[in-house]
C-alpha cells in the first residue's frame, strides 16, 4: 500500500509518500511560506535530486495541490495517479484527553480535535486545514489522525497533575499531557527489538533531543512520565525554549523589562534555550561544538547546563520507574552530537554507565554507544516519525 503522511504546520507542510510492504519512502518534501510571499515546494522522488518550485500558496489547500501534483508529475512523479495512494496519515499536536490512540478520521473525530485548540491554539488549527485540504482533493481516500500526545496517555495522574487548584483540571483540562509521543513510541520500541526483547519486559528512558526536546520514562511498554507539559514549553533547557523555570521569573521579567504576558512568553519560546544561555549565539548544537572547543564561555554554560539538565531528568526517571534497562538518545542532537551524548552519560556513573568512545564518535543506524560490562545499555537511535505514522495508518484501515 502506498500511504501519505501530512504533517502541516502554520505555514509549512511536510510530507511523505511511503510504500507500506518496504517501509521505504517513494518521495517526500516540504511546503514552506503558506499565505506568505515567496511560498515554494521542495520535492524529492527517491533516488533523484531535489527540486525547488516557487509558487504562490495562498492556502493549505493550493500547497496540498500542488504536493499532488508533484507526486503525480509526468517526469519525477512517484505514482501515476491520485488512486494510488490508499490513505493519508495525519499528524495531530494535540489530542488532549481525548485520544489515547490514533483514529480514523470521521466528522465526530474533527469535532473532537477542534475541542483540543485551545491546547494548541498555534498547531491543532493548522492540523485540521491539512485535514480538510486533503479531504477535498482525495474524496474517499481513508484518513488517520497520529497524536503528539497519545502514546503519553498512559501516565498516572500523579505524574501528570500539577500541584494547581483541582479545579483547574476539572474546568480547562490543565496537566501535563507531553509531546513527540510518535518518537517516543517508535523509539521505544525499536530499542527493545535491538536488544532481542519484549517492550513490555524493558524500562526505559528516550531522550528526544531535537531543535524542541524532551526525556519519557517508558515502563514495560508504556509510557509512565515524560518531561514536556501543558504545551511543548516545559521540561528540557531546548533549542530556544526556556524548559523548566521558576514560574515567578514571567511575572519579574515582564515588570523589569516593562513587557506584557505575550512578550515574555515569546521570548521564552523563541529566545531562551540554548540560543539565549549562549548570547545570542545559536541554538544549533554543530556551532556551539565549535565555540565551546574555542573555548566560547556562554556557549560551554549553555552546552553544560543543557546536558546537566537532561541528565537530572534521566535521574529522575530511574527513580519513577524504580531502576532502567536502556537508555536512547535520539532526533537531531541525540542521533548526531557525540559530545552531547557524553558529557550526559558522565553524570550517570551512579547507573554504572560506562561509554565505548569509539562507538559513540559513529553516526548512522541503531548503535550501542556503551562498553559490554556498563549495567544499563546506552544507544543512539534514529527517529522515523513518519514511518511510525505510515504504520499507525495501515494498522486502522
Ligand atoms: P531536529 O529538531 O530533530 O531536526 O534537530 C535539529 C537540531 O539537531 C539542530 O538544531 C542541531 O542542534 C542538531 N544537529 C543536527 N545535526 C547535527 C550534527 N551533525 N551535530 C550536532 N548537532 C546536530
Amino acid at each position: 500500500m502506498k500511504i501519505l503522511v501530512i504533517n502541516c504546520g502554520s505555514s509549512s507542510l511536510k510530507f511523505q509518500l511511503i510504500d507500506s510492504e518496504t517501509e521505504q519512502w517513494l518521495a517526500k518534501g516540504l511546503c514552506e511560506r503558506i499565505g506568505i510571499d515567496g511560498s515554494q515546494i521542495v520535492y524529492q522522488k527517491a533516488g533523484g535530486d531535489k527540486e525547488t518550485t516557487v509558487s504562490p500558496m495562498p492556502d493549505h489547500t493550493e500547497a496540498i495541490r500542488l504536493v499532488l501534483e508533484a507526486l503525480t508529475n509526468e517526469k519525477t512523479g512517484a505514482i501515476k495517479e491520485l488512486s494510488e495512494i490508499d490513505a493519508v496519515g495525519h499528524r495531530v499536536v494535540h489530542g488532549g484527553e481525548k485520544f489515547a490512540s490514533s483514529t480514523l478520521i470521521t466528522p465526530e473525530v474533527i469535532e473532537a480535535i477542534k475541542e483540543c485548540n485551545d491546547l494548541a491554539p498555534l498547531h491543532n488549527p493548522a492540523n485540521l486545514i491539512g485535514i480538510d485540504a486533503c479531504q477535498k482533493l482525495m474524496p474517499g481516500v481513508p484518513m488517520v489522525a497520529v497524536f503528539d500526545t497519545a502514546f503519553h496517555q498512559t501516565m498516572p495522574p500523579e505524574a501528570y497533575m500539577y500541584g494547581l487548584p483541582y479545579s483547574y483540571y476539572e474546568k480547562y483540562k490543565i496537566r501535563r499531557y507531553g509531546f513527540h509521543g510518535t518518537s517516543h513510541s517508535y523509539v521505544s520500541k525499536k530499542l527493545a527489538e535491538d536488544l532481542g526483547k519484549k517492550p513490555e519486559d524493558l524500562k526505559v528512558i528516550v531522550c528526544h533531543l531535537g531543535n524542541g526536546a524532551s526525556v519519557s520514562a517508558v515502563k514495560y511498554g508504556k509510557c509512565v512520565d515524560t518531561s514536556m507539559g501543558l504545551t511543548p514549553l516545559q521540561g528540557l533547557i531546548m533549542g530556544t525554549r526556556s524548559g523548566d523555570i521558576d514560574p515567578a521569573i514571567i511575572e519579574f521579567i515582564a515588570h523589569k523589562e516593562n513587557k506584557n504576558i505575550d512578550e515574555v512568553m515569546t521570548i521564552l519560546n523563541k529566545k531562551s534555550g540554548v540560543y539565549g544561555l549562549s548570547g545570542d549565539l545559536s541554538s544549533d548544537f554543530r556551532d556551539l561544538e565549535d565555540a565551546y572547543n574555542k573555548g566560547d564561555e556562554k556557549a560551554k554554560i549553555a552546552v553544560k547546563t543543557f546536558c546537566y539538565n537532561v541528565a537530572k531528568y534521566i535521574g529522575a526517571y530511574t527513580a519513577a520507574m524504580n531502576g532502567v534497562d536502556a537508555i536512547a538518545f535520539t532526533a537531531g542532537v541525540g542521533e548526531n552530537a557525540a559530545f552531547v551524548r557524553k558529557l550526559i552519560c558522565e553524570y550517570l556513573g551512579f547507573l554504572g554507565i560506562t561509554i565505548d568512545d569509539a562507538a559513540n564518535n559513529t553516526r548512522g543506524d541503531d548503535t550501542v554507544i556503551s562498553t559490554k560490562d556498563s549495567k544499563v545499555t546506552v544507544m543512539f537511535i534514529p527517529t522515523n516519525e513518519e514511518l511510525a505514522i505510515a504504520r499507525e495508518t495501515l494498522a486502522l484501515i
